[in-house]
């Protein structure tokens, strides 16, 4: 879930919008280096051409073939007729006084999803979907409202990642990356893991793993999947409760899972990844913003070496939950402080407009059937 301060509209339809009823192309952000590589043989071409095509997508921001200077034009029109280099449109962008920047992408099939470029600072970090929609039904997001309809490909994580590259001026590039948009990225790792190689690569977007951060509500066997990758992306478990009771009613998908299964996991990827990890909490006024909360948090923590991201509500409208009073966020805070947590209070922004990660997407685009075809 992710909070953002978007303010003015300043522009909505692009003109690509036609995108999911032009005749289907391969994605070329889907197409690994492999394949492209044979794709290039099989037509008598050098293999240094795999890597202009790179270059040209991951450094010279291409949005065409025509743009890739450097290959022959015969190549360009054999590309063009194989192979699309974006195959999504923008259906919307909203952009604050802060420079934060939120797109809701129209994919080629017209399901919709929303990316984030946040501006902090020398900072240029992005925050990016995995799946259309949300299986794991937090009660307090927008996103998992109507369940999940499918999971994004690797190409449609890249696009979105190169998309908000493209929004930056030629002189500064993406420094973080955020897996905590729509979706569950964990239930969704072929896709993840295989943008992230790219994203990481430095033929790619060239940023360390050190800088991307996987959010999870916790599926411990696809935890330790990615800890046998032996990548060390950061890891963050979406808490927002400090028992089984509180969290299966907040984060439904903890009722097959439990609170202790997550912390091993969690307590296993610290171990073999040596990534302090971070706990998320979105501070739900009147639900888990309590002293005794606190305290239970506390307990549940204790012995770890955690970084805890406390999230004040963004009121979602529709659902019934609201912000904490100030004196509560206070008083939770100074307990963990006080016990020697790290904690980290995220400032609320954009509360009066669809700021929270789905908001956009359920209050602008269509919202198709959704199943549960992505749970853990
Ligand atoms: S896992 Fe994230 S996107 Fe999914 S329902 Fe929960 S908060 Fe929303």
């Amino acid at each position: 879930m992710t909070s953002l301060p978007v303010l003015p509209e300043t522009n909505s339809a692009h003109p690509d919008d036609e995108a999911a009823s032009r005749p289907r192309k391969q994605h070329l952000l889907n197409v690994t280096d492999d394949v492209l590589g044979t794709w290039l043989s099989d037509r008598g071409y050098p293999a240094f051409r795999g890597k202009q095509i790179r270059r040209w997508l991951y450094s010279g921001r291409a949005t065409a073939f025509e743009m890739m200077s450097d290959l022959p034009a015969k190549l360009r029109g054999e590309l063009a007729e194989s192979f699309d280099v974006f195959q999504a449109s923008e259906a919307h962008v909203s952009t604050s006084r802060d420079g934060t920047e939120k797109i809701l992408v129209r994919l080629a099939d017209g399901g919709e999803v929303e990316c984030v470029l946040l501006r902090d600072g020398d900072r240029r970090s992005i925050c990016v979907s995995s799946q259309v929609g949300c299986a794991m039904g937090c009660v307090f997001c927008a996103s998992g409202l109507d369940g999940v309809d499918r999971n994004l490909t690797r190409g449609e994580i890249l696009e979105q990642m190169l998309r908000l590259q493209h929004r930056l001026p030629a002189e500064e590039r993406l420094s973080h990356i955020v897996m905590m948009g729509m979706g569950e990225p964990l239930a969704n790792l072929p896709g993840v893991l295989g943008a992230l190689d790219v994203a990481r690569n430095p033929e790619g977007l060239g940023i360390s793993p050190r800088r991307i951060t996987i959010s999870t509500v916790g599926l411990p066997p696809a935890i330790d999947k990615l800890a046998a990758t032996g990548i060390p992306y950061n890891l963050a478990v979406s808490l927002h409760a400090p028992n089984d009771e509180l969290r299966s009613r907040l984060v439904p998908v903890n009722k097959k899972i439990g609170i202790e299964p997550v912390l091993a996991a969690a307590d296993r990827y610290f171990t073999s990844s040596g990534r302090r990890l971070t706990f998320e909490y979105v501070l739900l006024g009147g639900v888990n913003d309590s002293e005794s909360c606190a305290h239970e948090l506390v307990r549940v923590l204790r012995g770890r070496s955690v970084m805890m991201n406390v999230i004040p509500y963004n009121p979602v409208e529709g659902l019934p939950y609201r912000t904490p009073r100030k004196d509560s966020i206070a008083r939770f805070r100074q307990i963990l402080e006080v016990s020697g947590i790290n904690v980290m209070f995220r400032q609320k922004k954009g509360d009066e407009i669809d700021a929270a990660c789905g908001q956009l997407r359920r209050n602008r685009g269509s919202i198709g059937k959704k199943t549960d075809a992505s749970t853990p």
